[in-house]
């Protein structure tokens, strides 16, 4: 019998976390997983509020306190079924999403400071402890067809939307240009927060679903997207977000300034084994490393360097530390581990000097009060600068997305959509896409929702 009082009883607990020291010499998860008894303990503590706004918030509207029951009452299986229902990757999300400004930071619990359930930290026990149990997606009562879609990119957006299909009978073929699955989850996030065993282990489960991998394959160059249209009856996009937004002052593309993605994958390569013949491995050892930008690829680099030996990291942020875009959590793991932070410092130049190393120059910036739009922007204080002398520079601006070279080809194509019938259809009928490659820069837990919600199209449109 649950007690209703459990959540004054019982502190949050979201997992240990390794020590600062520890963890900041190697690339594993820094947060511990919660065993059987603290999961039940922990998930015990929510109210089942009659509105749950945590599900609310969640983008993909998870059953939150639903699976939450289950977790108490040791029904993993059913768990794990119930939450693969509205999410691909629940053993992902629960690692990488920013909960504190998710399902988390709804929770009712936060109201009288007792502290959020760890919804974040069961959704991840819930797939990994069932997943060691033996458990698997039941596929006994899927019906194949003769239908067939053609997923080009397999990160979050493209593994989702295949997951759909294949659970709907349809043969999905998902091809990536890249040597492995996950797109920004193998090629962007670091192994601290996301271990690639746990990419590895969901690409065996989806092939065991009848997912087909095509890898190594860029469409547009390897395989011209005409191929695909005729092989397929629809095809997906889901390509990401990823032209790097400049910062437009002088230096940026001196020796010894790297783009932050560029070199994440470096390093994510370096740990699989497989940088490409004649790309140089890049080690921050003993460097003193300045990243420039604040949201979570910011972090991301940060980290990554001091994990690599760098000597001393600094973040220069152009805003205050409360308005850092990405993860409130993941900042805080940054500050523990020896990162240094300068807020409202705006870079002006670089500058390479005699030796190798390089100078900053940044300017000091000031908040000005709500303009007409309600947004309040930032004045650039030029006779206010600083100098800052480094080793290396990471720009860490974020990326937009730009259209596929392959749909320019396309567009003298004369039968194009004049109106759409689907959401995530493009002009081209056959064609449906999301995920960042829409959205921008996003969120993991955006891209699963966009793939699945382009399936559920895709599937009324081939049939
Ligand atoms: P992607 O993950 O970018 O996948 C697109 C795939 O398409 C890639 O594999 C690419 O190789 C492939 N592709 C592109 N063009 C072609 C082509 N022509 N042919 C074949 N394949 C192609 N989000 C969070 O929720 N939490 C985080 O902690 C977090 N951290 C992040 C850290 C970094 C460093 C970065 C860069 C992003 C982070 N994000 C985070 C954002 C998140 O990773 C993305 O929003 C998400 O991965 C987008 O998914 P997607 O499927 O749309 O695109
Ligand atoms: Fe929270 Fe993300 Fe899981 Fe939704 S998917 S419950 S937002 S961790």
């Amino acid at each position: 019998m649950s007690d209703v009082f459990q959540f004054m009883k019982l502190s949050r607990n979201p997992g240990d976390k390794v020590e600062a020291s520890v963890r900041k010499i190697e690339f594993k998860e820094i947060y511990q997983p919660l065993n059987a008894v603290d999961a039940a303990d922990q998930a015990g503590r929510c109210l089942s509020c009659g509105n749950p706004y945590c599900e609310w918030q969640c983008p993909v509207h998870n059953y939150i306190p639903d699976w939450l029951k289950l977790v108490e009452e040791g029904r993993l299986f059913e768990a794990a079924e119930l939450s693969h229902q509205t999410n691909s990757l629940p053993e992902i999300c629960g690692r990488v999403c920013p909960q504190d400004r998710l399902c988390e930071g709804a929770c009712t619990l936060n109201q009288g400071g007792f502290g959020a359930v760890s919804i974040g930290s069961i959704e991840k026990y819930i797939t990994d402890e069932a997943f060691k149990a033996g458990w698997r997606p039941d596929m006994s009562k899927v019906v194949w067809t003769d239908k067939t879609v053609g997923v080009i990119g397999a990160g979050p957006a493209g593994l989702a939307c295949a997951d759909v299909l294949v659970r709907n009978g349809v043969k999905a073929v998902v091809y990536d240009r890249y040597e492995e699955i996950g797109g920004l989850l193998t090629f962007g996030i670091p192994e601290f927060k996301l271990e690639k065993s746990v990419i590895k282990r969901r690409r065996e489960i989806l092939e065991g679903m009848g997912v087909e991998f095509v890898l190594n394959t860029e469409i547009g160059k390897d395989v011209p997207i005409e191929t695909l249209l005729a092989k397929h009856d629809a095809i997906f996009m889901g390509m990401g977000a990823y032209k790097a937004m400049k910062g437009g002052f002088p230096g940026e593309n001196s020796p010894g300034v790297l783009e932050a993605l560029p070199y994440l994958v470096n390093n994510v390569r370096q740990s699989l084994g497989t940088l490409p013949a004649g790309e140089a491995p890049i080690s921050m050892k003993g460097k003193r490393v300045l990243v420039l930008g604040g949201g979570d690829t910011a972090m991301d680099c940060t980290r990554t360097a001091l994990r690599q030996g760098a000597k001393q990291v600094t973040c220069a942020y152009r805003r205050a530390e409360a308005q850092m875009p990405g993860s409130k959590r993941e900042v805080q793991n940054a500050h523990e581990e020896g990162v240094e932070f300068i807020w409202h410092r705006q870079p002006l130049s670089i500058e390479p000097m005699l030796g190798g190393t390089l100078a900053v120059r940044l300017a000091e910036t000031r908040q000005s009060s709500k303009n007409s739009t309600g947004h309040h922007s930032l004045e650039v204080l030029e006779d206010s600068v600083s100098l800052i002398e480094c080793d290396c520079v990471v720009l860490a601006f974020g990326y937009q997305t730009e259209t596929a070279s392959f749909l320019e080809q396309l567009k003298h194509c004369p039968d194009q959509l004049r109106l759409k019938k689907y959401k995530h259809q493009t002009q081209f009928e056959k064609i449906f896409a999301g995920g960042d490659q829409v959205r921008g820069a996003s969120l993991v837990v955006n891209a699963v929702f966009d793939g699945r919600n382009a399936a559920a199209e895709i599937l009324d449109y081939v049939f």
